[in-house]
């Protein structure tokens, strides 16, 4: 989802959750004379322009009336979801990061797993633990950096059950707590999304590309299990990354193929301008610690 739409939601949602409380308001007062007379009284002290002070007791009394009938003036009054922007969407430094959020929690289609460097320890994993706390060690030093770290991207590598995805998704919920946008997908929902925009005619096609490089941090989860798709797969996932590291974005890639066989698959450009170690932070959750081999 690209911003504007999802700033669009953000702000018709507020405004739903406002003209219900008031609708909810407008009935509370049909059943009390009381508080009839009161919310008349407050309003006519406001339009009279009368002091401060003289509102401020009417609104007191007003409030009495309330708490007698079993309710808080803040239950007519929702608050907005997001302190930063009072969920208009917009800060005086354009779309606000709620915005950001939004839009790539809407392209995702589910939110991140649930997973953070607390709760998905190194220690569940596999029995090579140095090499395990040693990748986690790095990954935290990476958010702690992000977004000014040295790579731009990283590839987490092991075999099935490592828990590579546990720790790519604990590096996207940490940075998403600390405000940044995180789009999260797995290698056959991106390949999906590549060939839907591939093949699509809509006019705002763009905005399935968009949502993929427009993220402050991008996840790929399991890339090389996805099929190859002729004029889809291999380039789009060049483009992609290659447009994001253009921008100065980072892109956190799992797999399960060793460099080697990453080589192979996705052919000599994409490899050396993606994933070597000039760009690319390597960082292997199994077996041999391959940045030692070059
Ligand atoms: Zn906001």
């Amino acid at each position: 989802m690209d911003l504007k739409t999802a700033a669009n939601l953000i702000r018709s949602e507020y405004a739903a959750r406002c003209a219900k409380a008031e609708e909810a308001y407008r009935r509370l007062l049909l059943t009390s004379d009381a508080l009839y007379e009161a919310e008349k009284a407050v309003r006519a002290a406001t339009l009279d322009g009368k002091s401060a002070k003289e509102i401020k007791s009417l609104e007191a009394k007003k409030a009495e009336i309330l708490g007698k009938l079993g309710r808080k003036e803040s239950e007519f009054s929702p608050a907005p979801r997001c302190k930063i922007c009072g969920d208009s969407g917009y800060t005086s430094n354009g779309f606000c990061e709620c915005v950001r959020r939004r839009a790539s929690r809407e392209t995702q289609g589910k939110a991140l797993p649930a997973f953070s460097f607390s709760n998905c320890d190194a220690s569940y994993f596999g029995d090579d633990v140095p090499m395990l706390e040693n990748a986690y060690g790095t990954m935290k030093i990476f958010c702690n950096k992000f977004p000014t770290t040295k790579n731009l991207n990283i590839l987490l590598f092991g075999s099935v059950g490592t828990g590579k995805t546990c720790l790519a998704a604990a590096v996207g919920n940490e940075l998403e707590k600390r405000g940044y946008s995180v789009v999260f997908l797995t290698a056959f929902r991106f390949n999906d999304t590549c060939l839907k925009y591939h093949t699509s005619f809509e006019a705002n096609r763009a905005d399935m590309l968009n949502a993929l490089i427009d993220s402050d941090l991008l996840i790929i989860d399991d890339l090389g299990t996805e099929s190859i798709l002729k004029n889809v797969t291999l380039e789009y996932l060049y483009t992609v990354v290659n447009e994001r590291m253009n921008l100065g974005k980072h892109t956190l890639i799992t797999t399960n193929l060793i460099p080697e066989q990453l080589e192979a698959r996705y052919g000599e450009r994409t490899f050396s301008r993606l994933f070597t170690q000039r760009v690319c932070l390597s960082v292997a959750l199994q077996g041999e610690d391959l940045r030692k081999r070059k």
